[in-house]
C-alpha cells in the first residue's frame, strides 16, 4: 500500500487565514483543494509537503459569478458544478465539453478549477480551456492581488507563476457576443486522461466572417494557444477548407512525444482531425442565435 510521509494538517478559515498559514509554515507547506493530484502524488512520495492546508471551507472561492462583461469563476469551484451550470454551458460550451470527459463523477465532485490548473499536468484538460478562452488568473499572497494572462501564468509541465505563499483565487473569462467553442479529447477509455485534446474558441463579425479565434491542444507537446491559427483563421468565412488549414497547421505546431497512449504519428493525426472538428462546431454554435446577444 502507498502511504504518504509523514505531515501535520491545518484548515484554513478564510483566504486570509490562508495565506497567514502558508507564510508561517513556509516552502514545506502546500493547499490542498479537491486533493485528486496532491494525495496521489504524496502517495508515491513525488510531493513530501510537511504541511498540508486544507482550503475546502473557503466558500468565498465556491461561485460562479456574472459581472459585467466577464463570468468569474471562483477557484474553488468543483468540476461537478462547472458541468452542472446552465450558465456555463451557454456562454461557454467549451466548459462543459471538457467536464463531461473529466475522470469520473467520484473524482468531479472533489476535484477544483483551481487545483487543476495548479497543478499544471500537460494532459489537464481546463488549462487548454481558459487559454482558448482568454481568461486570466486572480491570484493572491502577501503583496496583494495580481492577475495574470494563462500565457503567463503556466510557465511548462506542473508549474505555474503561482508562488508557494500564494493562493489562485478564481479565473475570469470575458463573454464576448457571437462567440462559440468547443472542446474534443480522445481517451483510450471513458474517464482516462487525454491521449489528445483540442479546444476552439471563435467570434464572428456581423458579416459572418472569424472575427477573432483561438485553438490549443492537450497533451500534445504544446502549452498555449497555436499563434499562427488567428492569423489563419481572421478574417475568413468558416468553410471546409479553413477548418482542414488549421488542421494541418495545429499537426505541423504540435511537438507529441511517443508513449503507452500512441506514436508520435498517431498523435500528429489527432492534432489535425481535432482542430477541424472543434473549429467547425465552434463556428456552428457562434452562428447560432443564442450566441449573438452574450455581451454582459
Ligand atoms: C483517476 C483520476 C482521473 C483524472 N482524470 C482527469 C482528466 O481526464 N482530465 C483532467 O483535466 N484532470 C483529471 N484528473 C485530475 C482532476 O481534475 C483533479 O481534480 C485536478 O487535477 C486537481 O484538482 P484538485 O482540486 O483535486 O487539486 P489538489 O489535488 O488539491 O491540488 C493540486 C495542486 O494544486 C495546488 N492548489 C490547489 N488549489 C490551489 C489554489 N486555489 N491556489 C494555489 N494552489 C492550489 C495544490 O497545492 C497542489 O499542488 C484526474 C484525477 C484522477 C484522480
Amino acid at each position: 500500500m502507498q502511504i504518504p510521509a509523514p505531515f501535520d494538517y491545518v484548515r484554513a478559515t478564510t483566504v486570509e487565514n490562508a495565506l497567514e498559514l502558508l507564510a508561517r509554515h513556509g516552502p514545506e507547506s502546500r493547499v490542498i483543494a479537491g486533493g485528486h493530484s496532491l494525495i496521489p502524488m504524496m502517495k508515491l512520495r513525488l510531493s513530501r509537503p510537511e504541511w498540508l492546508i486544507d482550503i475546502n471551507d473557503l466558500f468565498e472561492l465556491d461561485f460562479i459569478l456574472r459581472d459585467g462583461g466577464e463570468l468569474r469563476i471562483g477557484a474553488l469551484t468543483r468540476h461537478s458544478t462547472l458541468l452542472e451550470s446552465d450558465e456555463i454551458a451557454r456562454l461557454f460550451p467549451i466548459v462543459r465539453d471538457a467536464e463531461l470527459v473529466i475522470a469520473d463523477p467520484v473524482v468531479r465532485n472533489r476535484g477544483t478549477i483551481g487545483g487543476s490548473l495548479c497543478q499544471a499536468d500537460p494532459a489537464e484538460d481546463l488549462s487548454t480551456v481558459c487559454d482558448v478562452l482568454g481568461a486570466v488568473a486572480v491570484v493572491r499572497g502577501p503583496g496583494g492581488e495580481r492577475s495574470l494572462a494563462m500565457q503567463d501564468f503556466h510557465r511548462g509541465p506542473y508549474q505555474t507563476a503561482v508562488g508557494q505563499d500564494e493562493l489562485l483565487c478564481e479565473v475570469r473569462i470575458p463573454i464576448k457576443a457571437r462567440s462559440g467553442s468547443a472542446y474534443e479529447k480522445v481517451e483510450r477509455r471513458v474517464g482516462d486522461w487525454a491521449v489528445g485534446a483540442a479546444g476552439a474558441s471563435v467570434t464572428l463579425a456581423e458579416d459572418g466572417s472569424i472575427a477573432d479565434a483561438a485553438v490549443g491542444l492537450t497533451a500534445l507537446g504544446l502549452e498555449h494557444t497555436i499563434t499562427e491559427a488567428a492569423g489563419l483563421l481572421r478574417g475568413k468565412r468558416p468553410a471546409e477548407e479553413l477548418f482542414a488549414d488549421a488542421g494541418r497547421l495545429a499537426a505541423e505546431a504540435c511537438d507529441p512525444v511517443a508513449d503507452q497512449r500512441g506514436p508520435v504519428d498517431y498523435k500528429r493525426h489527432l492534432a489535425d482531425e481535432l482542430t477541424r472538428r472543434v473549429l467547425r462546431q465552434a463556428c456552428a454554435r457562434a452562428a447560432q442565435p443564442a450566441a449573438q446577444t452574450q455581451e454582459g
